[in-house]
Order: structure tokens, then sequence, then C-alpha cells
């Protein structure tokens, strides 16, 4: 062997393949590199023998149920069949176990090498893996990867390492397994080297998390939370398990905007707004966080939705939340850095939000507040009620508001049949209306008296939700 195969072979590369990547760093977590590409060799070899030798301390605890047997349970699905796990451990000595461990973590031989290159990063491979090695998940993205007519994929000493270090990089439950990932370097650094850090404490202690497992979408958010850094890639969450019992492999992706207005909106200086977000996504029996995230993974708008119905819930009874100000600045900054919304029309609808608020301030009346919210579950009486109280405005010389109600191009914003958005423009005009009555000081004299029920709402937020606002992770 030339040294710069020899070299080469101690060199992690990152390939376009997510688990090989979140393996990859989680490897140069616990190496102490600073990224997989900056491991040195000799760091690598260090590295790739303390996984053996956890892989044997774990083999020989035998039984998954035992005092100290949780890595032995995760590695079920991750290495299923292999000799860490086989079945006839338990019949076995130490040494027996401890030697077929090694030898199964072991490099391959120069000379029983296949004349192939490594599927995930083109140099020299080692041998075909299969499942005992890598996850094979059912997805044709990764069983594309092998070749035809072999067992496995082919793949170098430092890829396959790069999943021998995976489970390091996963969030662990004993089944299935959740790994985060994103092209943004700095973020997987960051996220992989607190979740190493985690699970090296876990395999000292041979126990699961005491922690209760929060919903898989949450992890993302914890992730985002406490990255300190612009996100330059989005993130993806992959559940995946390559158990005997079922492979499984599940991808759910956020895409970077809607990514980083998270982790700025949950962050100082911006996050003023986050608990009333929070409550607007909460249920009696979920916290905001859990609702939160995963709008997040389906769909941005149906947190606009979500923000809309909550600053909405008392206009019924002429009441204005006292969060709305927050929480509409936080809604209006979704709208355009993450829907990309035209800046122009979003302004339209506030101008127009702000006539109609005007109107109402100076009416001064929760019946007419009622009136109005009542229009926007009915397109054609909202688009009625706004051309009734236009006429009026033009015609009134003593008028409380100056000049139309609405112009003619708002109202074509918010309802013609070509304007695609129509309808959720709609909603943020309800939303512009909310936040400038709030700033008036809306306070008519007939609102019902639900301002003490409200205030001890707003107080109530979810435990789980005040974790992860003061970045407690799980
Ligand atoms: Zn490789």
């Amino acid at each position: 062997m030339t040294d710069t195969d020899q070299d080469a072979q101690s060199r992690l590369v990152l390939s376009p393949h997510p688990l090989q990547r979140v393996g990859a760093f989680a490897l140069a977590t616990l190496g102490q590199g600073a990224t997989p590409e900056r491991l040195t060799p000799e760091a690598f070899e260090k590295t790739v023998s303390i996984l053996t030798e956890h892989a044997v301390t774990a083999a020989l605890a035998r039984d998954t149920k035992s005092d100290r047997g949780f890595w032995l349970k995760a590695s079920l699905s991750f290495f299923p069949n292999s000799k860490m796990n086989h079945h006839s451990n338990a019949k076995k000595d130490d040494v027996t176990i401890g030697d077929a461990v090694q030898a199964w973590r072991r490099c391959p031989e120069r000379g029983t090498w296949p004349a192939a290159a490594c599927v995930m990063c083109g140099r020299a491979a080692v041998g075909f893996f299969g499942k005992v090695d890598v996850p094979l998940a059912e997805s044709d993205l990764y069983r594309n990867t092998t070749p035809r007519g072999h067992e496995g994929m082919a793949l170098c000493w430092p890829c396959l390492c790069s999943f021998y270090a995976l489970p390091y990089g996963c969030r662990l439950t004993g089944g299935q397994s959740i790994a985060l990932h994103s092209w943004d370097e700095p973020f997987m650094t960051r996220t992989l080297s607190r979740r190493v850090e985690r699970n090296k404490q876990l395999i000292a202690l041979g126990r699961a998390d005491p922690r209760g497992l929060p919903a898989r979408e949450v992890l993302a958010l914890q992730a985002l939370r406490n990255h300190e850094d612009r996100l330059a890639a989005g993130v993806e969450l992959l559940v995946f398990s390559n158990n005997n019992r079922g492979q499984t492999l599940e991808i759910h992706s956020m895409e970077q905007p809607i990514a980083e207005w998270l982790r700025r909106s949950s962050r100082p200086p911006r996050r003023r707004g986050f608990p009333a977000l929070l409550r607007a996504h909460a249920t009696a029996d979920r916290p905001g966080i859990v609702g939160l995230a995963r709008n997040a993974f389906r769909s941005p708008d149906l947190i606009v939705g979500a923000c809309g119905r909550y600053l909405t819930t008392y206009l019924h009874q002429g009441v204005i939340r006292e969060e709305t100000a927050d929480l509409a600045e936080l809604c209006f900054s979704l709208v355009i850095e993450v829907m990309r919304m035209n800046k122009v029309e979003m302004d339209e609808i506030k101008a127009a939000g702000a006539q109609v608020a005007a109107w109402l301030k100076a009416e001064n009346s929760a019946g007419r507040l009622r009136a109005f919210n009542a229009t926007l579950k009915d397109q054609p009486r909202m688009r009625h009620w706004l051309m009734r109280r236009n006429i009026d405005a033009l015609l009134d010389s003593n008028s409380a508001i100056e000049g139309p109600l609405i112009t003619e191009n708002q109202f074509r914003l918010l309802f013609d049949p070509e304007v695609e958005q129509a309808w959720f423009h709609r909603q943020l005009l309800v939303v512009s209306v909310v936040q400038r009555l709030h700033e008036l000081g809306f306070k008519p004299e007939d609102r019902a008296e639900v301002a003490a029920a409200l205030a001890a709402e707003e107080d109530e937020q979810h435990p789980e939700d005040i974790a992860y606002m003061n970045g407690e992770e799980s």
C-alpha cells in the first residue's frame, strides 16, 4: 500500500448521503476535530478504536434489557445481525465476543479489496457492505447506490466508519432513530457536537435518555433555537430504522427561509412575539412547540392561519389581545421573509387595514367589530361590507376617516378572482385591522368583560414551551 492510499483510508470526506454526513460529523466530534475534513489521520484511527471499544463493552452486556443494555438495544436498529448483538452471544465468553466484535470492526486486508470505487466518495473501496453495517433504508434514493448483483455497497474505510459513528449523531429511542441533517456545515458541527456529548453520557450510563422524547419535529426546532449564526440551508429530519423487523426511512424537509425565520424568531432580540406564537399553536393536550414545528415542516401559511385565529379569538366580544402587536409583527415578517409576499402589496393591505381600523375606532362599538370579523368567513359579505362603508365614507363629509376606506387596487388584491392569493390577503387584512386597533387602544364600552380571563390565559404557557424558550434540550 502506498502512503497516499494509507492516508486516504484515514481521512473523512463528506459525501452527498445525509446519513454518511451525519456519521462523519459525529465521528469528527468524537475525535475532537473541528470538521470531518480536518480530522487528522491519527485522530481518525484513535476515534475508530474508541468506537470499537464501545461496541465491545455494549456487546458484553449481552442482554438488551439488562441495566446497561441500552447501547446494545440501540445497535439492533443500526447493525442488526452483527457480531455485536448476535443471539448466540449469550452463551459465549467475554474473550470470544470481544474478538468477534473487533474482527467485524477491523479494516479488511488490502489483498481482499475489490476493484471498485466507494459509492459515497469515489475513493478505493475496501469491500462491499450491506445491512449489517449500513442502514439500507427503504428509499429509492439509497437503493440505487447498491451495485447490481452485489450484496451491498462498495465503501472505503472512512465512509464505512462514518456509518459506525452514525448512532452517536442520532436521537436514539431504542427503536427508530432520528437524525437531523443540513447542508449548512457550521450548523451540523454545532448540532452534532451537542448530540454526541449527550450520547456519550448515555453510553457511559448504558441507559436510555431519562428525559421524554419530544415530537420528532421539535428536535429540529431545538437545534435551530440553539444555533447562533444565519442558516445557509434548510434542515431535514431523517427518521429511520435498519431493524430486522422492518427497515424504514421517512424524510421531512424544512426549507431555508422558514428554518431561518424560526431560528431568528425564537432568539433575542426578535423573540418578543414568540411566547404568543407558541400559545397560538397550543391546544389543551399539546404544547405549542409541537404544533408550530409540524406546521413549519408542512407549510408556513398554516402558521399565518394559526396566528390569525389566535389574534381574532375574542373579536366577537370586542376584545383585542394584549400581545397583538408582537404577534402581528412576527406574522408579517413571516409573510415577507418566508412566503416572499411582495412588499408593495403587503403595504397596500396594511393601509386598507389601517383605514378599516380607523373607522371601527370612530364607531367605538364591539358590535361593529363583531360584524366586520364575521365577514372573514364569507367572501361576498366582506366585499359588501367594505363597499358599503366605502360609499358611506365618501358621501359623509364628517367621516372619521380621510379619503376612501379602500382603494381600487386594494379591492383587487382582496377580491379579484385573478389574484391567486386573494383569500390569504383577506386573512392579512384582518390581522392588519387587529394590529392597528391595538395601536389605537380600541376599548369600546360595550366589550365583554373577558379581560381577566384573558390575562390568566396569557400567563399560562405550557411547561414544554417554557423549556423550549429557555433553550433546554431533549
Ligand atoms: Zn468513501
